[in-house]
């Protein structure tokens, strides 16, 4: 169900006027813009990190072995989905992976910043993109499945989001989501990437719970990659503010190649019910009651 962001009339569609309070969404370069305000946010800075990424992601072993263990979680513990809604689709090299493992899924993507919706348009046809906050989502009862990816480190009000994700989530489906794992990871990299916080796995456990889910899987992931991140971050902390934080994504074919045959050894344990305590990054998954 779709409801008007400014008064909460039921709408059967965000394209038209709302008849209650008149209030019509507006389009930033096509896409219906629920938060206009915060689109172009800093925009330049926005269009050339979208831009980078975008270039970084396919051949980047962390992107790519995210996006089969998201694909994975997807497929076991939703297999009946019909609909499914990434909150911070960035690029949409989630929703590219996502809809060419699963044809048949209706999918969705939204963005607060609308650089990044562009790319993800070209990336992605015949998929519904839309510029939003994800603290005010204007649907109820909507998506069997909504995602969230490396998004609620960067909401101050992140226990908002989930209230948000949890309404707009039909009953039986659910979320998936990751986060930053470890507090004593916290380096210039998530400042960098304006993180607000690294999550421990009962922070995000609780957050979830209080938001109404029920948590059937919890695990990290780039485990055996934790004592080479542990190394690398605290030399950042050493060198201050020369360190690129960048650079972990940077690394030659040869070690992308190696560390990506190791996520996908670490996915085969994580598929074969294992959970791992410790990693760089943790992955949930949660139905809504
Ligand atoms: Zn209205």
């Amino acid at each position: 169900m779709k409801y008007c962001i400014k008064c909460g009339q039921t709408l059967e569609d965000h394209g038209q006027q709302c008849p209650a309070c008149l209030h019509e969404v507006k389009r930033i370069h096509g896409h219906l813009a629920f938060a206009p305000k915060l689109a172009e946010d800093g925009e330049g800075f926005e269009a050339e990190y979208f831009l980078k990424l975008s270039n970084l992601e396919p051949a980047s072993f962390w992107f790519r072995s995210r996006n089969r263990l998201l694909i994975w979680a997807l497929q076991k513990y939703f297999p009946g989905a019909a609909s499914f809604m990434e909150i911070g689709c960035g690029t949409g090299f989630v929703l590219s992976g996502i809809s060419e493992a699963i044809p048949e899924l209706a999918l969705s993507g939204s963005e607060v910043f609308s650089a990044g919706l562009a790319l993800a348009a070209e990336r992605l046809p015949g998929v519904e993109l839309f510029q939003m906050d994800a603290r005010h989502i204007p649907f109820r009862d909507e998506f069997d499945v909504i995602g969230a990816f490396d998004v609620l480190e960067h909401v101050k009000e992140d226990e908002e989001v989930l209230s948000q994700i949890y309404q707009a989530t039909r009953k039986g489906g659910g979320i998936l989501v990751t986060v930053p794992h470890h507090r004593f990871l916290w380096s210039q990299v998530d400042e960098h990437a304006r993180h607000m916080r690294r999550y421990s796995s009962r922070e995000l456990k609780d957050k979830v719970r209080r938001a109404g889910f029920d948590v059937v899987k919890l695990t990290s992931f780039v485990s055996t990659l934790l004592p080479l991140l542990v190394v690398s971050r605290f030399r950042q902390r050493l060198s201050a503010k020369e360190s690129d934080p960048g650079s972990e994504f940077r690394i030659g074919s040869f070690l992308n190649a190696t560390f990506e045959r190791m996520m996908d050894a670490e996915r085969f344990l994580v598929r074969s019910g294992i959970s791992f305590p410790v990693g760089g990054s943790l992955l949930l998954v949660a139905r809504r009651k």
